[in-house]
């Protein structure tokens, strides 16, 4: 075993992990056998609001809680799945009332507030489709996305909509209704007040049949590499949302979980909403926005089990440097997984010092609608690889031809185009208007993902980087990831992001933008010596050629680094879409 891998002791773990044996279980699984873990509606087919809410509000769980909310001024809010149940057959009257039909788009755009995630459910169960956006977005954003995206409905607060909507809303001509979160009356026929519609409505609801195939999502991507894309998702991707918390969040009876990612990202539903619901368990939501202090103290206080957070929001942590155990009781924590971004080793490692606990890294996209990729609470960890397929998963490192056939690449340690086996459940559906582009994503019978990785001999996966983000220099093909992690390792940095630059001689160079730890200042000594570092651990072929200092670096929403943003600011060209940019 290599030195810097992390053994598990399952004896040690305070409860048994739902996988224990990975190939055993990636032997034995079906498909047809999860979908016995649900329900079924009663007027039949299948739908996520009656598997997340109504089945537990119905039988033993209905007095659980089920949501425990923090509002940004210190409020506490918990809401039982009978509670749920309530709330969403009102939301769901509401909407029947102004006549929504099944298959037609809700917006929200609403900071986490319960009555997004009640919502969210409400939407569902009238069988409408439910798109999510991040309420920092700006008018454009909102506009493209609605527009895009067919809003027949919008629910949002009334400060998000005299800021933001009412200057798009003439644009808007498909959007009849507005429901506004805060308002107490409404404005006029199409701006209404939600509290209000709400306590006319019953509540009582009967779900419509819904085929497990009717379109229930759509999400936009976080638009890293370009203009984000509308992806179509099906009320069937439970049967991977609740997979993935059984066996990668690991997800028991008792446990509490919490998920910081928004809704506007899809992590904040798929795993921010559906899967902890799915599963009958206390899911915890935070209104506001990323602090160290509180994030640990709800940790605590909550008695969090198990966290799923993203690699952003541990360099946050990182670069901080703080010793959260020695001001907080985290011993209830059990598990933490992170997605959005390459976990760099450097960041496990922090865990295990600073948390004594791993973090467990985990690959997925929008397009897949859940986890695909994990490393597991029984398996060990090799840092900086982003474990194995999930059971049911079929997953490849994959070599496309002219021809328009895919050859796997079964030689370990090659690099190429990681695939999937398409036929997933939560497998999306469609680009929204967008036929063509889907349909380029499946090639010889795989779906490519995009990302570029290998396998190691042991069926690990390791990203090297985005297919668009390869760095070709003097003939050696370069992963941005590589690099960026080895600068990880420098005490003084807090976050790289590396790009290739244009060279007449070697095609490109890569260059590498770095922020800082709090306490060190930017040098041209510094400077030199992160050189001489990338130099010392990567080679001088590998190693950035130039380094330029950045106090933060352009991120998505969703916590990404935008390396297209930084190679366009270099080369002084337009940036292109820019509208999931944080500011
Ligand atoms: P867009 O498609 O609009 O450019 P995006 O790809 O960032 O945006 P998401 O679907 O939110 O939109 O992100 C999926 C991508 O995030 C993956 O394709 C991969 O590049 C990256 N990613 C997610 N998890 C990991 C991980 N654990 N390791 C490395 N990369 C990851
Ligand atoms: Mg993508």
């Amino acid at each position: 075993m290599e030195e810097n891998w992390i053994e598990k002791d399952i004896e040690k773990l305070p409860v048994r992990p739902n996988l224990v044996d990975y190939e055993e279980t990636c032997r034995t699984f079906s498909w047809d056998e999860v979908g016995k873990k649900f329900d079924g509606l009663p007027s039949g087919g299948l739908n996520i609001a009656h598997e997340a809410i109504d089945r537990h509000a119905d039988g033993p769980l209905k007095e659980k809680t089920a949501l425990i909310w923090h509002g940004k001024s210190g409020e506490r809010k918990t809401y039982t799945y009978a509670d749920l149940k309530k709330k969403t057959n009102r939301f769901a009257n509401v909407l029947k009332k102004l006549d929504f039909e099944k298959g037609e788009r809700v917006f929200i755009l609403s900071p986490r507030v319960p009555e997004l995630y009640i919502a969210v459910m409400g939407i569902l169960k009238n069988r409408s489709v439910m798109c999510p956006l991040f309420a920092q977005f700006g008018p454009e954003p909102i506009f493209q996305r609605m527009e895009g995206g067919d809003a027949k409905g919008l629910m949002t607060t009334e400060r998000l909509y005299d800021k933001k909507v009412a200057q798009i809303a003439d644009r808007l001509p498909a959007l009849k209704y507005v429901l506004l979160i805060d308002a107490e009356t409404h404005r006029d026929e199409r701006v209404l007040s939600l509290p209000r519609l709400m306590e006319e409505a019953s509540e009582d609801f009967k779900i419509g049949p819904t085929d497990e195939e009717d379109m229930a999502l759509l999400h936009f991507t976080s638009g890293t590499t370009g203009k984000p894309k509308g992806v179509i998702h099906v009320h069937k991707a439970i049967y991977t949302h609740w997979v993935t918390g059984y066996y990668v969040l690991d997800f028991h009876p008792d446990d509490i979980f919490w998920c910081t990612a928004d809704p506007g990202w899809v992590t904040g539903t798929s795993y921010g909403i559906i899967a902890p619901w799915l599963h009958g368990i206390t899911n915890i939501v935070d209104e506001a926005e990323f602090n160290a202090e509180r994030w640990f103290k709800i940790l605590q206080d909550e008695k969090v089990n198990v966290w799923y957070t993203a690699p952003t929001a541990i360099r946050r942590l990182m670069r901080l440097d703080v010793e959260p155990l020695k001001a907080y009781d985290l011993s209830n924590l059990r598990l933490i997984q992170s997605v959005g971004e390459p976990l760099n080793p450097e960041a496990v490692r922090w865990g295990m010092e600073k948390l004594k606990l791993p973090i467990h890294d985990n690959w997925w996209q929008t397009e897949t609608g859940g986890i695909m990729i994990a490393n597991y609470i029984s398996q060990t960890i090799r840092p900086g690889s982003m474990g194995r397929p999930l059971p049911g998963i079929e997953a490849a490192i994959v070599r496309r031809n002219d021809d328009g056939t895919a050859t796997v690449v079964t030689e370990p340690g090659k690099e190429g185009d990681l695939a999937l086996r398409p036929g997933w459940p939560s497998m999306f559906r469609g680009y929204l208007h967008n036929e063509e582009k889907y349909r380029k994503s499946f090639v010889g019978g795989w779906y490519i993902s995009g990302d570029l990785a290998y396998r190691d001999e042991d069926g690990y996966f390791w990203f090297v980087g985005r297919a668009d983000d390869i760095i070709k220099t003097s003939g050696h093909m370069v992963g941005p990831f590589e690099v960026e992690s080895a600068l990880m390792e420098h005490p003084a940095v807090a976050e790289v992001g590396v790009i290739g630059k244009p060279d007449p001689v070697i095609g490109q160079l890569v260059k590498a933008f770095v922020s800082l730890k709090k306490g060190y200042e930017p040098s041209e000594e510094l400077k030199r010596e992160l050189l001489a570092f990338g130099r010392k651990k990567l080679g001088v072929a590998v190693a950035p050629k130039e380094i330029e200092f950045m106090e933060n670096l352009p991120k998505t929403r969703s916590g990404k680094i935008m390396r297209r943003l930084l190679k366009a600011m270099e080369l002084g060209l337009p940036l292109g879409d820019t509208s999931t940019l944080e500011k």
